[in-house]
């Protein structure tokens, strides 16, 4: 599984790196950035999880490889 941030939608309000670290960073503007391919392990299910429920621009989905 991985995250994927939808670049059109997200608005930079940062609660993806701050609440998911592991799975997210930030550009130099502030806008969400998945890390690596965002391909994550079953330990961070529940950090890919809590970062889409807490999307206010619903903008991070969670896909099959
Ligand atoms: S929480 Fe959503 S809108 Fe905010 S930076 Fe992350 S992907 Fe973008």
């Amino acid at each position: 599984m991985r995250v994927v941030i939808d670049d059109d939608v997200c608005s930079g309000h940062g609660r993806c790196y701050v609440l998911s670290p592991t799975l997210f960073t930030d550009d130099d503007r502030g806008y969400g950035q998945v890390t690596g391919d965002g391909t994550f392990a079953d330990d961070d299910r529940s950090a890919a999880e809590r970062a889409v429920g807490s999307c206010p621009e619903h903008a991070i989905t969670i896909v099959d490889r």
